[in-house]
């Protein structure tokens, strides 16, 4: 990936480069985003950084997420199945942040969503699958660690309300995990090439509602700066990357992106 901060000439307007975001957005046709879980705390789902942060309130919660915990201790594999149960119990649904993405499809100039979040609303919002990448999987699926068996997440939660606190895989007896990418698990690697790719290849690059601190993904800002596509950056808080960005906007998302999306023609 090579070169560095030193490097960069990028223009930027940290909070208030609202104007030059909406110069940016209206001559680009193919916009390449990376979305983090900032996007959806106006769904009701806390991020895990920001001030309200599930691991910012409790760092303990952190172990749920990672699989050397998982595997090893079946009381957090326990923990997170409750977990789980409360969050389909929930029932998030889109914001007007996801929507306005949404929206940014249907107007023909979204090339690629790539997500970090595995909540599934950009798709529930309207998003094409074909174009949303999940790069750290979904909530929505289990799979088994054994033999790789995915089924609906909604199988496996009736199961645990049913009594069985950790099921095992009914096909071969293993362990059952959310389809999500756990710390210490690997990603997709054909997901990650279509990440970068899409990064470089883009005419303006769009990261909302991410710290940009979960490697390597964050690195998709540098390859999209690096191949010489606009960056914007909408975040509340300021990220490693902000030097790489043209413009860096920190209202909240649910107003800021259907702001931005509105000013565009059809
Ligand atoms: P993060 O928690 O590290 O950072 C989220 C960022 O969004 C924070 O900097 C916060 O200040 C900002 N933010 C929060 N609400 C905002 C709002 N309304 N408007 C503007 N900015 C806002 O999230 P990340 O960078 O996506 O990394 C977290 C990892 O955790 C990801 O890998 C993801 O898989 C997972 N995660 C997913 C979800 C989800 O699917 N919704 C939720 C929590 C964590």
């Amino acid at each position: 990936m090579g070169g560095g901060a030193a490097e960069v000439t990028w223009r930027i307007v940290v909070g208030s480069g609202e104007a030059t975001a909406v110069e940016l957005l209206a001559g680009a046709e193919r916009i390449s985003v990376l979305a983090g879980a900032g996007i959806s705390t106006d769904s009701g789902i806390p991020d895990f950084r920001g001030p309200n942060g599930v691991w910012t309130r409790d760092p303990e919660a952190e172990k749920t997420s990672d699989i050397g915990y998982y595997v090893s201790d079946p009381e957090i594999r326990r923990r997170a199945w409750q977990g789980r149960i409360a969050w389909f119990e929930a029932e998030p649904r889109p914001n007007p942040g996801h929507e306005a993405l949404a929206e940014l499809e249907r107007r023909g100039r979204l090339r690629t969503l790539i997500t970090q979040n595995i909540d599934g609303l950009h798709v529930a919002a309207g998003n094409d699958p074909a174009r949303v990448i999940e790069v750290h999987g979904t909530l929505r699926e289990v799979i088994c660690l054994g033999c790789d068996e995915r089924r609906p997440m909604a199988y496996a939660i009736q199961r645990v309300k049913a009594g069985e606190d950790d099921p095992p895989c009914e096909s071969c007896g293993g362990m059952l995990k959310s389809a999500t990418v756990s710390f210490g698990q690997s990603l997709d690697p054909d997901d990650l090439a279509s990440a970068f790719a899409a990064a470089a290849d883009c005419d303006l690059f769009l990261a909302v509602g991410t710290s940009l601190t979960v490697y390597p993904i964050a690195e998709t800002v540098r390859v999209a700066a690096e191949a010489g596509v606009p960056v914007v950056i909408c975040n509340a808080e300021p990220t490693p990357y902000d030097h790489f960005a043209d413009v860096v906007l920190e209202d909240p998302l649910s107003d800021l992106l259907p702001r931005l999306v509105s000013t565009l023609g059809e």
